[in-house]
């Protein structure tokens, strides 16, 4: 394809970082480059303790172990998400509960997440999609009153505010990724934040196999032994190493993408006025972080002559999830709580254009010209 849907983030001294852990022979977990950016982001955030991990998914594993979620339980998230949102929950033996999402934001509606909740919850896992965060005090309140965990899927969400505070750092819990899709990677990687000190202790024991090693190299044990169950979520400080060098740049790479977004979005509004496609929209609250551009067109049909258009013009689209409620092991560990009115129909129907950070404008000016051309627009 000559226009790909995402080219991973690259700033040029990844490299340099790598090489230093290399020739300073730390290469193991919480080396130096792990510090680093575990104080980048509770700098960030505001959050108590952020902990690098292996990826959003292991983040979220571990999160489903310090909810100390058990066979039986329920928890409530939307169907439109990743498979690893639903997993880390199923793997504790927990019943997952989907309730429908917005068809505004495609995240999960606050509106009913109420009726979805019985004496078996035990957490709301909201994920802000694109980016753009859910409406989290609606969510927290509403968690409060339930006395339930709140465990906020922001993969996506790195960079991006909801009232002016980080996704990721409102909830009890909150998980990003550094995937090679996402906005800042490490190729594979994720960090688990948490909001204050309730649980950092036993997150720092999970994260080191259920041991106290951590806290025995500072000094705070004098015995490292096995204290409860856990499993090994830490990176190699290589990885860690080349995060480092995007989040020394994440301003500018968070202002490309904010550019390409508008871009997008300022090029693609006649076809929407036109009543053509619709376009996505931002909660006045929310700071977004261009981690996705998409469109919506009429329906599936429409959708798949657009991505068969546009591929073989050498530009690779990309559509998503499929909601998980539908598919096979969603059938056998989860419900749907309520109707399915906007999960199945917005998501047939969304289609995500290339974005990334290096994107040029006259890729994406080529793009916005084929969207047009099939749809016969001028
Ligand atoms: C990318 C993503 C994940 C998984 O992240 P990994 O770091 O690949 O494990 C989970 N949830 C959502 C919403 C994602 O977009």
């Amino acid at each position: 394809m000559r226009i790909n849907f995402n080219v991973p983030p690259y700033t040029g001294k990844e490299f340099d970082y790598v090489k230093e852990c290399v020739e300073n022979q730390k290469i193991c977990g919480d080396g130096p480059f792990t510090a680093k950016d575990n104080e980048w982001f509770e700098k960030k955030t505001g959050v108590s303790k952020c902990l690098l991990t292996t990826s959003c998914t292991h983040a979220t594993e571990m999160s489903a172990l310090l909810a100390g979620i058990k066979e039986g339980d329920e928890v409530i998230m939307p169907s439109f998400t990743f498979v690893s949102t639903a997993n880390a929950f199923v793997l504790r033996g927990a019943k997952i509960v989907f309730v429908d999402i917005r068809p505004d934001t495609m995240n999960i509606d606050e509106n009913l997440i109420e009726a979805a909740i019985t004496p078996k919850t035990k957490a709301i896992v909201p994920v802000h999609y694109a980016g753009v965060g859910c409406e989290m005090d609606t969510i927290m309140d509403i968690a409060k009153r339930h006395n339930l965990l709140v465990i906020e899927d922001a993969a996506q969400g790195v960079m991006a505010t909801y009232k002016g505070r980080a996704l990721g750092s409102i909830g009890d819990m909150g998980n990003y990724s550094f995937h090679e899709t996402k906005n800042y990677s490490m190729g594979e990687g994720g960090a688990l934040l948490l909001r204050d000190e309730r649980f950092v202790d036993q997150a720092i024991i999970i994260r080191e196999k259920g041991t106290n090693r951590t806290l025995y190299k500072l000094g705070k044990v004098d015995k490292y032994s096995w204290i409860m169950p856990g499993s090994s979520f830490l990176p190699s400080d290589m990885n860690a190493a080349y995060l480092y060098a995007q989040l020394q740049m994440a301003d500018e790479i968070n202002n490309a993408r904010l550019d390409h977004w508008n871009r997008y979005n300022e090029a693609l509004r006649p076809l929407a006025e036109a009543g053509l496609i619709e376009l996505p929209y931002v909660p006045e609250e929310c700071k977004h972080n261009a981690h996705m551009y998409y469109i919506k067109c009429k329906d599936f049909e429409e959708r798949k002559g657009l991505i068969e258009y546009l591929t073989g013009h050498d530009i690779l689209p990309a559509s998503h999830y499929v909601p998980l409620h539908s598919s096979t092991a969603g059938v056998k560990y989860s419900v749907f709580h309520g109707e399915d009115r906007y999960t199945t129909k917005e998501s047939e129907r969304l289609l995500r254009l290339p974005m990334y950070y290096k994107l040029t404008d006259d890729d994406l000016d080529e793009v916005v010209m084929r969207v047009k051309e099939y749809y016969k627009f001028s």
